[in-house]
């Protein structure tokens, strides 16, 4: 399959992950829109949340309850805080379809969203 967060999972594109297990990686996203900007990108191609299923609940799990809160406490978030977001489809301004949670952190961000 033609995308691109595939490729970056399965290593055909190199890039330094800032955290990786079996279901799971994580990296800087190219055009940081903060101080920390990491992607989280579950391994199993899933286009959008929308597509999740109950099958997926474990991973789910794993990212939000484990992933996540390790790579903030890696990141220095832990104590401040942090953003997390899920742009999903058009309207959500989700560009890459490939499910990838945003980490966005070491600054404070503005409500409401643009
Ligand atoms: P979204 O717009 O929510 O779909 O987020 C996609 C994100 O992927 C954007 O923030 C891009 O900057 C980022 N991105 C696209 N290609 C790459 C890449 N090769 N390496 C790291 N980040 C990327
Ligand atoms: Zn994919």
């Amino acid at each position: 399959m033609d995308c691109i967060f595939c490729k970056i999972a399965n290593k055909e594109i190199p890039t330094n992950f800032v955290y990786e297990d079996e279901f799971v990686v994580a990296f800087n996203d190219i055009s940081p829109v903060a101080p920390v900007h990491v992607l989280v990108v579950p391994k199993k191609h899933i286009a959008n949340l929308l597509e999740l299923t109950s099958d997926d609940g474990q991973l789910m799990l794993h990212i939000m309850a484990t992933v996540i809160p390790k790579i903030a406490n890696e990141q220095g978030l832990a104590e401040n805080g942090f953003r997390l977001v899920v742009n999903t489809k058009e309207d959500g301004g989700q560009t890459v379809p490939h499910l990838h949670f945003h980490i966005l952190g070491a600054r404070a961000m503005a409500w409401p969203p643009g």
